[in-house]
C-alpha cells in the first residue's frame, strides 16, 4: 500500500499532523502502538494560547477552565492571583488525544491501532516502512512518537535533556486554579492542578532527588490544599530543548515533531501546545514545497517555536538557581506577566527581559 504520508504516534503532535496534511489532500496513514482510546500520564494542561490551534468542537474536552494561579514556595508560603477570563484549560489525556485523532480520521486520515513502526528504509525517493501489521509505502515518515521515539533513534538522535517527573490524581478540588511550588525540589517545581472534581499532583526536575520521596514530603506538609492520593504514582519523562541543536527535526524526508522534537520549553515542560503547533506547522512544509519540506519545517519551527524554547529555558536556569527571589518576584509583577504569556499576549523573551529588573528588585530585597 502506498500513501503520502505515514505518521508514527496518534498523540497531540502526530493527530495534529495527520489532520493537517489530510486537510491538504495528502493520503495519510497513522500508525498508534496502543488501542485507543489510550491513557498518556500528564497533567493536561494546555495554555489558552494553543485555541486558535485546535480543531473545531475542542471546547467539549475541557474539564476545568483556569482563571486564577497560586505560586507558591515551599509549599507554605503563597500568592495567588486571579484573572477574569480564562488563562488555561485542563482537559483529559486520554480523552483529548482521542478526539484529536477521530479529527484526523474525519478529514480523511486512516489509523491502524495496536500497530508499531518496526524500522524504515529509504526507496526511491520515499520510504518502505516495516509495521507490525506489514509493509507500506510512502513519501514521508512523520515521527511523532513520543519521547522514546524510535523514529528519532533510526535517525541517530539520542535524548540527552529532560525532566523526570511524578504524578498521581489525589482527592481535592481546586474548580478554577492551578498551584505551582518552587522550593520544593532543586531544579524544577511541584504542582497541584484540577483534574475534573479531582487533582493531578506532581513533581518535575532535571536534578537527581528521589522524585517519590520528595512527592510525599511534598503532599503531607501542604499549607494550602490537603491532598489525599487515589491512583498510584507514576513516572515519565518530559524532553526539552533551549537550543537549536536541541530540536531534532529530522533528516531527509523523515520528519520529527512534538516530544520526539524535543518541542518542550525547558521551564515548565510545556508539550502539548508546541506539539500541535509544531503539528501545523510540520504539515503546512510537506505541503507548500515537498521537495523542500525539512529545510521550511526548520526554518518555521526556529522563527516560530524556537525563541520561545531559549528565552524560556534562560528564565529557568535563573529561576530554578534562585528559587526564594522567583517566589518573590511572583508577588510582584512577574506572575501577572506570566497569565498574559499563557493567554498568548507577551512571549518568554518579553518576559525574561522585563524580568531583569525585577529580579535585582527582589535579590535586593533579600539581602537588604
Ligand atoms: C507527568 C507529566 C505531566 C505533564 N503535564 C503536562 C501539562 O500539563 N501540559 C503540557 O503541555 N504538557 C505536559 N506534559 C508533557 C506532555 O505530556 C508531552 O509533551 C506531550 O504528550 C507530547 O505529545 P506527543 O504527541 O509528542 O507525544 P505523546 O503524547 O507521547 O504521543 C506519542 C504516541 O506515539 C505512540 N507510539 C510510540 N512509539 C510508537 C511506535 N513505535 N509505533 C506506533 N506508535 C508509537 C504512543 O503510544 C503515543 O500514543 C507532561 C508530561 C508528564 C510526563
Amino acid at each position: 500500500m502506498r500513501y503520502d504520508a505515514v505518521v508514527v504516534g496518534s498523540g497531540p503532535a502526530g493527530a495534529t499532523s495527520a489532520r493537517r496534511l489530510s486537510e491538504g489532500g495528502l493520503k495519510v496513514l497513522v500508525l498508534e502502538r496502543k488501542k485507543l482510546p489510550r491513557d498518556k500520564l500528564c497533567a493536561g494542561c494546555l495554555s489558552a494560547r494553543i485555541s486558535d490551534y485546535l480543531p473545531k468542537g475542542w471546547e467539549s474536552e475541557v474539564l476545568n477552565r483556569i482563571r486564577g494561579g497560586v505560586l507558591g514556595f515551599s509549599g507554605r508560603e503563597f500568592v495567588e492571583k486571579e484573572k477574569g477570563e480564562g488563562i488555561a484549560y485542563i482537559v483529559d489525556r486520554r480523552s483529548f488525544d482521542n478526539f484529536l485523532t477521530s479529527k484526523s480520521l474525519e478529514s480523511g486520515a486512516e489509523l491502524w491501532e495496536e500497530c508499531e513502526l518496526e524500522g524504515f528504509q529509504r526507496e526511491g525517493s520515499g520510504y518502505r516502512v516495516q509495521t507490525s501489521r506489514g509493509v507500506v509505502h510512502a513519501d514521508f515518515v512523520v515521527g511523532a512518537d513520543g519521547f522514546h521515539s524510535k523514529t528519532a533513534k533510526r535517525l541517530g538522535f539520542k535524548k540527552k535533556k529532560f525532566f523526570r517527573s511524578v504524578e498521581l490524581v489525589a482527592e481535592g478540588n481546586l474548580v478554577d486554579r492551578v498551584v505551582i511550588d518552587t522550593g520544593v525540589v532543586r531544579r524544577g517545581y511541584a504542582w497541584i492542578f484540577p483534574k475534573g472534581d479531582r487533582v493531578s499532583v506532581g513533581v518535575a526536575s532535571t536534578g537527581d532527588e528521589n522524585l517519590r520521596k520528595v512527592l510525599d514530603g511534598y503532599m503531607a506538609e501542604h499549607g494550602y490544599l490537603r491532598v489525599k492520593p487515589i491512583s498510584p504514582l507514576k513516572g515519565w519523562h518530559i524532553p526539552f530543548a533551549e537550543r537549536p541543536e536541541d530540536l531534532h527535526l529530522g533528516r531527509d524526508r523523515v520528519l520529527l515533531v512534538g516530544d520526539a522534537a524535543n518541542m518542550v520549553d525547558p521551564l515548565l515542560g510545556e508539550g502539548i501546545y508546541y506539539g500541535v503547533v509544531g503539528g501545523h506547522l510540520l504539515a503546512e512544509s510537506v505541503l507548500e514545497v515537498p521537495s523542500e519540506a525539512l529545510e521550511r519545517y526548520k526554518e518555521r519551527v526556529f522563527s516560530e517555536i524556537l525563541p520561545e524554547l531559549v528565552y524560556a529555558g534562560r528564565i529557568a536556569k535563573v529561576g530554578y538557581r534562585f528559587q526564594r527571589i522567583a517566589f518573590r518576584m511572583g508577588r510582584g509583577v512577574s506572575l501577572e506577566r506570566f497569565m498574559e504569556l499563557l493567554k498568548g499576549n507577551t512571549s518568554y523573551k518579553r518576559l525574561y527581559l522585563k524580568g531583569w529588573l525585577e529580579f535585582v528588585k527582589s535579590a535586593v530585597g533579600l539581602t537588604g
